[in-house]
Order: structure tokens, then sequence, then C-alpha cells
């Protein structure tokens, strides 16, 4: 997809982390130091025992389309279809679950269960973690 078409987040206190961790090619998401559990999107306190000592840690970067669907529609004049809007849950972020695109292949070659790693789109000082197929 042409990046100018997108809408990129507003950069806060809690998500900064998140929209920049590409910048050294890491994906990271929130651990709780209390409980163990992750949290997304980004908050100062975890939902599950209420502690605020959350903090950024790096995951591998892979995972497992969990389910997608593919956009025919051309919301936007520079927008280039068809593409992959596809839900990939997070290995080493048990729980986590990402809405992002699949990039890199033809829409047809995008299956529930496929294995996809991260790669980053850059816009400004976002960077958008999308997902492409491991073979
Ligand atoms: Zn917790």
């Amino acid at each position: 997809m042409n990046p100018s078409t997108r809408l990129l987040p507003q950069l806060d206190r809690d998500n900064r982390f998140f929209w920049t961790s590409g910048a050294d090619g890491r994906l990271r998401f929130l651990q709780c130091q209390s409980c163990a559990g992750f949290i997304h999107p980004p908050s100062p306190l975890c939902p599950q025992c209420k502690s605020t000592s959350v903090e950024p840690v790096v995951v591998p970067g892979t995972g497992v389309i969990d389910t997608y669907t593919v956009n025919h529609q051309k919301w936007h004049p520079a927008m280039e279809v068809p593409f992959v809007i596809a839900r990939v849950a997070i290995d080493g972020a048990p729980g986590v679950i990402l809405t992002t695109n699949i990039v890199g292949c033809v829409t047809d070659a995008v299956d529930i269960g496929d294995r996809v790693k991260v790669v980053f789109e850059q816009a400004g000082d976002v960077y958008l973690p999308l997902f492409e197929k491991l073979d």
C-alpha cells in the first residue's frame, strides 16, 4: 500500500515505544513485570493484575495468521488495491493479536495458519509493523 494513504498513529507516552520499535528492526510489546502477561494496545496499567510495572520487551517478530480479509475497495485515489488486512497471533507474546497488513505476496497466497514475520514500513517517526510470509 502507498504509505501516503495511511492514517498514522498519534504518538504518546504509552505507545511511542511500539510505533518506533522498528527503528532497530525489532518488534516489542509491553509485558507486565508482576504477572508476565502481555498488554496490547499499550497501557500504563496491567489489565489483569493492575500492576503499573510494565515494560516493553522484544519478541521474535514472527507469528501466525489468525484470520484475514482482502480489501478491494479503493478508499483513497492513491490507494493500491487489493491488499490483505490480517490478524496475526504474535510469537512470544501469548494473547497478543495484531491487526496489520500482509505484504510482499499476491493476496491469493495468504491463508489462515500461515507463518509470517514482521517487516517495518517507515513513515516519519513511525515504523508500521507489517508482515510477510515465511516460506
Ligand atoms: Zn499483570
